[in-house]
């Protein structure tokens, strides 16, 4: 079968009218400026090209239906044809070439650019935590019995009857070992009302003789206030040694007043009772803020270097102690006392010492213990002590 030029002519027609409907398409992206464009439009666009080219160029578009009429051309006119088919198709491929070069170098320096490390930025460090005011001062007293030849203790939070009360001496109808008072668990468990339990485990474990310190947390049925908690900490420290007297008792307690406080630090006994001591006594100590004087910004007589001076085993010269002026403000954290109460202490009782199967015959020894939160108080200048549970990021930050 010949064909005719008038076939020619039809099937370069065909040629044209696809080569013009590509060229009405590609019209948009004749001449792209890419200026103020961004990564999501030049990908868009590029989408767009890639359909173009399938819709110009692909199997099923006009340009290769088109290329198939080559072999149908009449065989003198079939070269001229061919070439003129290939001439066209290298024209839109060259076109659509141009556009996806540029597009693809946009596209990539937009994603480096987006990616790019500036390093000149400063970096975000990350946010370091820093310890609770009461660990900072259980460190702190920790650190000074430490150096004292003092070891540290720990023990369980649960304990037994025996442990809580019957081995420190507390009586069956103590008022301590009342529901209203203390947190029962199940039947003969309750959560430890005080550290001196540890006393008793510490004497057990590791015999006699013994100097430790036991920090740790205590529960009491407190309604929360302002001054209490149902859960706080105390530190009970404990010597048991053959010879030891009340003398070494203060001596002690003396010294780690001083060595918290300050040299000045003056210390005073009070008679007093326990149930797991005899004889009992609390301890204060000459106020931190106002020397003892028991007021800030005047001059008033001093504790320690007057009439209150009975339990005092120290003598310290007290910069005011001749001047009586009452002026200036009252001290706050010992209500204008002079003295802060601390804790309580004593001579260990026999009972205690017998229940660790320790003779009083032949050893003896003190106790004491107190409360951190109180202190802390009175050190970090804190109004309400539930502030120091409620784990306000806002309120600890200020104890770094
Ligand atoms: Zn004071």
């Amino acid at each position: 079968m010949v064909y005719s030029s008038c076939f020619m002519s039809e099937a370069k027609e065909k040629v044209e009218s696809a080569q013009n409907a590509f060229t009405a398409e590609f019209v948009r992206f004749v001449d792209l400026n890419l200026n103020g464009s961004d990564l999501a439009d030049a990908e868009a666009l590029m989408r767009e090209l890639g359909e173009l080219k399938i819709r110009h160029t692909g199997k099923k578009s006009a340009l290769a239906e088109s290329k198939k009429l080559i072999g149908k051309v009449a065989p003198e006119e079939r070269g001229e044809f061919g070439q003129y088919v290939q001439s066209v198709e290298k024209e839109i491929v060259s076109q659509i070439e141009t556009v996806e070069t540029a597009l693809t170098a946009f596209i990539s320096n937009a994603k480096i650019e987006l990616e790019r490390l500036d390093v000149t930025i400063p970096g975000r460090r990350p946010r370091t935590g820093h310890l609770h005011p009461i660990t900072i001062l259980r460190q702190k007293i920790e650190d000074i019995f430490v150096s004292m030849g003092y070891a540290i203790e720990d023990d369980r939070e649960i304990e037994t009857d025996y442990y809580n009360f019957d081995a420190l001496n507390i009586p069956e109808d103590h008022p301590a070992r009342e529901s209203q008072d203390t947190f029962y668990t199940t039947e003969g468990f309750a959560l430890r009302s005080q550290t001196s339990t540890v006393q008793i485990r510490a004497m057990e474990r590791r015999g006699v003789p013994i100097r430790i310190i036991a920090p740790g947390k205590v529960f009491r049925r407190d309604t929360p206030d302002m001054t209490h908690v149902p859960m706080f900490h105390q530190i009970e420290g404990l010597c048991v040694d053959k010879g030891i007297t009340m003398a070494h008792l203060k001596g002690t307690v003396t010294e780690w007043l001083k060595r918290l406080f300050g040299e000045d630090t003056v210390t005073r006994f009070r008679p007093s009772y326990f149930p797991f001591t005899e004889p009992s006594a609390e301890f204060d100590f000459s106020c931190f803020k106002c020397g003892g004087t028991g007021t800030v910004g005047g001059l008033q007589e001093a504790v320690g270097s007057g009439q209150n001076t009975s339990g005092s085993i120290v003598d310290v010269d007290q910069p005011t102690a001749n001047s009586q002026q009452p002026t200036g403000e009252r001290c706050r954290p010992c209500k204008g006392s002079g003295w802060i109460e601390l804790g309580g202490c004593g001579m260990v009782h026999p009972n205690v010492l017998k229940a660790c199967s320790v003779d009083p015959q032949v050893y003896s020894g003190f106790a004491f213990g107190f409360g951190l939160e109180r202190m802390a108080a009175m050190l970090f200048n804190i109004d309400d002590i539930r502030h120091m549970f409620e784990n306000d990021v806002r309120f600890l930050e200020q104890f770094r």
